[in-house]
Order: C-alpha cells, then structure tokens, then sequence
C-alpha cells in the first residue's frame, strides 16, 4: 500500500514539473525539445543510421562509408551492443561516431525517471565500454520527444537529436533503394540530418539507397561532414 502511494506521489510531482517544464520550454532561448538540423545554409549534411549493431550490415556500412570517404554517426541500440559486441567495436575503431539510441528501443516519452535512467545511462557505459571517447549524441527511438522523456533530457542539458530527412518510403526489406535515396535527396537542404537504417533486420535495401544517396548528393555539391560538425554550424 504504501509502495502504491508513493508511486502515486512520484506520479504526480512528475506530471505538475512536466506541465511546468512544458509551458517552460516555449520560452526558454537555445533549447529545443528535439533538434532536427543545423540551422545553416552551408551545403553540408550528416548521415545517421539507426538500430545497430547488427552483422553483416553494419560492417557493410563501414565498407561504404571508407569507399565514398565520408563520415557517419552509428545510433546503436544498447541491448544489440551486448548481442553483437564485435560489430559494435568495429565501428568505434574505425573512427566512426557512435550514438546512444537508448538500451531496449522502446518508447521513452511517458517512461518513468528510473526507467530513463536505465535505458540512456545503461547504453552510454556500454559505448565507454568499447573504449569510445568522442561525444555520444542521444536519438530516442520513433522519433519522440518531449514528455517525460524531454523533462529529463532538460535536467541533464543532454538534446534528443533527431532528423528533418526520414527514409521514405521507409528503408526496410523489399523498399525500393532508387526510390528511397530520391525521396531523400530531394529534401536535403544544408544542415540536414539525413537517417537510414543499419540494424534490425535485412538491410540490403538500405545500403544501396545509402550508396545511391551519398553519390547523388555529393553530385549536387553537398559536403558530408561529422553530426558534432554540423551540429556547430550556424
Ligand atoms: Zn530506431
């Protein structure tokens, strides 16, 4: 019983700080409750792929990425950190950026501080672990802010770094790859965040719209630059 009334207590006080955090944020200069570009008009992008590790793609991936020379930011997924350690470590040596896509993937806007805590802090060792020093930039998974999610990001001054260009239609098995890197490079504008997808599943598709994609792109004078790169344009 008393378990239950603090929990309700917890609730609660959550639910008003939120309101307050809520209204707070309309106001408050320099933070965003999701980052989702850089706001710059330099003809440069940042490539981001989600829901790694996961051999044999990502290392497909990194062999990519070293043939066109262009760096990415690999958004791994803790629990996949465990699953497929040796992936993960490949991408840390080979200089790649490496994000924290939280540990279980799955939807954090509502998640209690516990909860929060577990999945973005867990997931944070687990990329130290690697012996991986550079900065860990935060995505939460299905594109959701704000929330619980974003009253907590807020406290930690840590930003939910999103994308403003999404595959579409969406990368997975059997998608259309022209159609895909199309879609795609007609909405990149300077300072995009472009995603695709490495992980979970068969990623075939995926790699040959990424090939496409960064081809096209690099065609039409676009610079692909590093996620903390773009982040400090202005
Ligand atoms: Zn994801």
């Amino acid at each position: 019983m008393q378990n239950a009334t603090e929990a309700l207590r917890t609730f609660t006080l959550w639910i008003v700080l939120t309101s307050i955090f809520l209204g707070a944020a309309l106001w408050l200069p320099g933070w965003k409750m999701a980052v989702r570009s850089a706001a710059s008009s330099e003809r440069k992008l940042a490539l981001t792929l989600d829901d790694g590790p996961n051999p044999p793609y990502t290392e497909k991936f990194l062999q990519l990425l070293e043939h066109h020379q262009i760096p990415a930011t690999f958004f791994f997924i803790g629990r996949n950190i465990e699953f497929h350690r040796a992936s993960a470590q490949k991408v840390v040596d080979s200089g790649m950026e490496v994000g924290n896509h939280s540990y279980s993937h799955t939807r954090l806007q509502w998640k209690m501080p516990s909860q929060l805590a577990f999945e973005i802090e867990h997931t944070h060792s687990l990329i130290r672990s690697l012996g991986y020093q550079g900065p860990i930039p935060f995505r939460a998974p299905y594109g959701q802010w704000g929330g619980f999610l974003g009253l907590w990001l807020f406290f930690r001054s840590l930003p939910n770094i999103l994308y403003d260009v999404p595959p579409t239609p969406a990368d997975y098995f059997r998608a259309d790859p022209a159609a895909i890197a199309e879609s795609s490079s007609l909405r990149a504008r300077g300072g995009s965040i472009l995603l695709l997808h490495d992980g979970e599943g068969i990623r075939i598709e995926s790699l040959e719209a990424a090939d496409r994609l960064i081809r096209t792109l690099k065609a039409k004078g676009f610079q692909w630059v590093r996620l903390s790169e773009l982040l400090t344009l202005r």
